[in-house]
This record gives C-alpha cells, sequence and structure tokens, in this order.
C-alpha cells in the first residue's frame, strides 16, 4: 500500500483586505517533504497520524507540502497556483499510488478560485484515475461543494470547535480510506444543507449531546462517518451555509436519510444554539464584579477567522471607565514589539498600541508603560499542537491594565502563552482573549465565568447581515424560514 500525504489550506475571509501570500504561508506553515520530521501544528497534525498509520500497515508514505496559512483575505491566485502545482507534480513523481491522503482547511478562495478545495481535488482525481481511493480531512468551518465531493471517495470534518481532535479524526480517515483501498469497504457521501449561518460551540449542551450522537451513529448499519460541517461564515461563496455530511458504506439513501436527519435536529435547536454576546460595558462590569477571573472573548478581533488582532475597542473602552486589573492580548503590534526590544525589560516608554491595520482595529492607543518581559519564539498549546507566536511582550501600564503584544499574528489559544512571561493569568480580575471559541479548553478550567463579547472589529457576530455578493442562497437568521 503506498499512501501520499499532503497539506494546502488556510481559512480565506473574503471581507479581509489582508491579502494571503507567500509571507503569510512561510510564517506560518510551509514544509516540504518533511512536515512529519518537524513538531505537529493543527494541520500538520493528519500528516504525522497518516504516516504512522500507514508504516503500522507495512506500507509506504509519500510526503509532499504542508502549508498553511494564517486566516486572512483573499489568497493571491498565483500562489495557490504554485502550491497547488508542486503538490500536483509530487503526486506525479509518486506514482502509482493506491490512496491520496489531503489536509485541508475547506474555506480557502484564491483570485479566481472561488472553490480551492474542488480545485485541487479535482485535479487529484484526474492525475490518479478512478481508482485510487482520495481522502480528505477539513476543518470544520468549511465550505463542502459538489465539486469536492465529486471527486473525493471521503471527506470528513473535525467535530469538535475547539479543535481538539483534529488526530482522532485523522485516524477515522485513514481507517475508512485503507478499508476502501482492502476492497472491505465502499465509501459514498450525502449532503444536506441546513441554510443556516451560526457558529456552534460544541462543549456545551445541545451541541455536546449532538456530536456525541455523530459518533454514537458511525459503525451502525453501514454509516462510516458522519460529519458536521458548521461553515464559515465569512467565506463568501456559493456553498456558505453549513452542511451535514455523512459517508455510507454503499448505500447513498441511508447516507442522504442520516444527513437530512441531523439536518433536522441542527434546524429544531437553532434558538438555543445561537451564540449569546453581551456588550463590552456588560462584560467589563462582570470583571470589576468578580470574582475573577472572567475571560472575555473579544470575538470581534480572531485572527483565525482572519481580522488583524490588534484592536483596541475593549482596551479603549475600559481605559474609559477606569477598569483595573485586566489582562489583554494579543495585540498584533510588531511596531510596538520593537519600541520595547529598544527599551529592553524593566524599561518605561510611552508606546502606541495596536489601531493600526485598518478601521476594523480602531483607533492606537497611548499608553505609559512598562516592559516587564519579552520573549523570543514564544509559543501557546492548541490541542496536540505548538502554535507559535513570535516574540511576545508583556507590558504593565500605570493605567492599571496590562497587555500582551506579539510579533505573529495569532488569537489566544492557552494560558500557557502567557504563563511562559511570568504573568500568572488567574491573578487577574478579568481576561480578555482575542479568540471566538479556541481559547475555551484551555481558559475554562481557570476562569469564574466565560462571556462573549460583541465588540466592533472585522468579524462582528451579526449574522443576519453580512454583506454577502457571492452566496445569495437563503438563509436563517436573515429570513424566518429558507426553505
Ligand atoms: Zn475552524
Amino acid at each position: 500500500m503506498k499512501v501520499f500525504i499532503a497539506c494546502l489550506g488556510t481559512e480565506t475571509n473574503s471581507f479581509s483586505a489582508m491579502p494571503t501570500g507567500w509571507t503569510n504561508f512561510e510564517e506560518t506553515m510551509l514544509y516540504r517533504g518533511d512536515a512529519t520530521a518537524r513538531t505537529a501544528t493543527t494541520f500538520s497534525l493528519p500528516m504525522h497520524v497518516w504516516k504512522k498509520a500507514t508504516e503500522e500497515h507495512q506500507g509506504q508514505v509519500v510526503e509532499s507540502i504542508a502549508a498553511f496559512a494564517q486566516p486572512a483575505g483573499l489568497t493571491v491566485k498565483s500562489v495557490y497556483e504554485g502550491l497547488r502545482d508542486e503538490l500536483l507534480a509530487d503526486l506525479k513523481a509518486a506514482l502509482p499510488v493506491d490512496i491520496v491522503l489531503l489536509s485541508m482547511h475547506g474555506a480557502m478562495t484564491a483570485d479566481g478560485y472561488d472553490d480551492c478545495e474542488g480545485d485541487l481535488l479535482a485535479n487529484v482525481r484526474a492525475i490518479v484515475g478512478p481508482d485510487v481511493v482520495i481522502g480528505g480531512e477539513l476543518d470544520l468551518h468549511c465550505s463542502i461543494t459538489p465539486k469536492m465531493v465529486d471527486a473525493a471517495d471521503a471527506l470528513i470534518t473535525f467535530k469538535e470547535y475547539p479543535h481538539i481532535d483534529v488526530g482522532v479524526r485523522a485516524a477515522e480517515l485513514f481507517e475508512i480510506c485503507a478499508a476502501a483501498h482492502d476492497g472491505l469497504v465502499k465509501p459514498v457521501m450525502a449532503v444536506h444543507d441546513t441554510h443556516m449561518i451560526n457558529m456552534w460551540r460544541t462543549p456545551i449542551s445541545p451541541m455536546k449531546e449532538f456530536v456525541a450522537d455523530m459518533q454514537a451513529a458511525e459503525g451502525e448499519g453501514g454509516v462510516l462517518s458522519v460529519s458536521f460541517a458548521h461553515g464559515f461564515p465569512w467565506q463568501d461563496v456559493t456553498h456558505t451555509s453549513a452542511k451535514m455530511l455523512v459517508v455510507t458504506n454503499g448505500d447513498p439513501d441511508l447516507a442522504a436519510n442520516t444527513a437530512k436527519r441531523f439536518g433536522q435536529r441542527l434546524w429544531d435547536m437553532k434558538e438555543e444554539t445561537q451564540g449569546e454576546t453581551i456588550s463590552m460595558d456588560e462584560g467589563l462590569d462582570a470583571a470589576a464584579a468578580g470574582p475573577g477571573p472572567v475571560v472575555l472573548a473579544d470575538v470581534s478581533d480572531n485572527a483565525g477567522g482572519g481580522a488583524p488582532s490588534d484592536s483596541t475597542f475593549i482596551l479603549k473602552r475600559a481605559l474609559e471607565r477606569g477598569d483595573q486589573n485586566l489582562l489583554i492580548g494579543y495585540f498584533w503590534d510588531p511596531v510596538a514589539v520593537r519600541f520595547c526590544e529598544e527599551a529592553g525589560e524593566g524599561g518605561a516608554l510611552d508606546l502606541r498600541i495596536g489601531g493600526k491595520c485598518g478601521p476594523a482595529s480602531g483607533d492606537p492607543v497611548d499608553l505609559t508603560v512598562s516592559v516587564k518581559r519579552i520573549l523570543e519564539d514564544a509559543e501557546q498549546t492548541f490541542g496536540d499542537a505548538r502554535m507559535t507566536m513570535g516574540t511576545a511582550v508583556w507590558l504593565t501600564s500605570e493605567a492599571g491594565i496590562d497587555l500582551i503584544l506579539t510579533t505573529k499574528r495569532t488569537q489566544v489559544f492557552h494560558p500557557d502563552g502567557m504563563e511562559q512571561l511570568g504573568i500568572a493569568p488567574a491573578s487577574y480580575d478579568g481576561i480578555v482573549v482575542k479568540s471566538i471559541q479556541h481559547f475555551y479548553a484551555g481558559f475554562a478550567p481557570i476562569a469564574s465565568k466565560v462571556l462573549y463579547v460583541s465588540a466592533p472589529g472585522a468579524i462582528p457576530r451579526d449574522y443576519a447581515n453580512i454583506p454577502y455578493a457571492k452566496f445569495t442562497d437563503s438563509y436563517w437568521p436573515r429570513v424566518a424560514n429558507p426553505f
């Protein structure tokens, strides 16, 4: 058994002005044939799993590129084509192969390519022919398209948000594809469009039970895999809405019925799963009331959704109110970090912070700060992976608010990203994390409360009014009944 493995992806925010080019890929992840010899990141982890599983099956692995860019705006055409063609050239050189396994995000748009994953999978199919098994693992914030489903034998998405199940899903995809190669199963897929735009949090009810029931349905009477592709609300393409995706063993009706049954259940609990957000003042009031630490998610400035991660709206509001003992991060501000490096640890300076990327970032804030700690090559934990932060700086301010700056644009994943700077997160009344949900697994254990704050920013949660141009389907919550 010869297995070809690769990774290519990003999550494209169609409303972000920040182009996704070579620098973003090089800074985030760009390995050429040696990703499994490196530390696993979220999107290279499946390749580690597939390599190990292939070797356990006495098979041979051919490893191609592992390329991922931090979510931002449209991918530059030549960059997508360059990476795709590199992957396809590796595949041609590896022929004949038995199985192709791809780690993709599923919400990548490039200039001229609304459906990068469909394009990639169709090109792979054209090269390997109809008999080779093609499997793909996707982030659940993906857009499932007919082109992807036509080209692949089996697609599965993460089930958990935060994405703590990347490795488990990779192992499941391997088992399905290996069984298909051995002639033990014949995967067929069906998709059910829920006609909904929302973000669903899986650690809490009723989504927690929904995920458990998806898992319980697998293995029952020919169902091989049940995925819920939540969709990515800020990728403006024809297929943006959330979809159920089911793989069965040779039974298209069972696949369609199972997808529809779970889709109906999502529809029935739509009000219950509509994310609750509060105002900046409500969040800051909760932190001030204690007990701490109250974790406030600045959902509108989540770098993982393509936001700049340097917005100052909550910082500015907290300063106006005179709030104290708050920690806010991570501000993507390489210029301010440079100033701190010149001042050195222990130095004090007047510093202009954040608000640099555009109107969605708000205005810069001027503060008198002390540089407590500067750490090069800072990292934070995310599930089984380690995520880089670049140089991180811990600042205290005369105003009583502490800040963390980074040179790499990243959302907040885990308190260890703060602790490595000498910070004790639990000592604050409030911690403002620029993230929508991936912080949750790490911070919930230390938080007295987790609240989701709707501040201004690049990715506001007003799903009914996202100004789509290409996604023209009727959807909830824009209309009450989109069917
Ligand atoms: Zn995601």
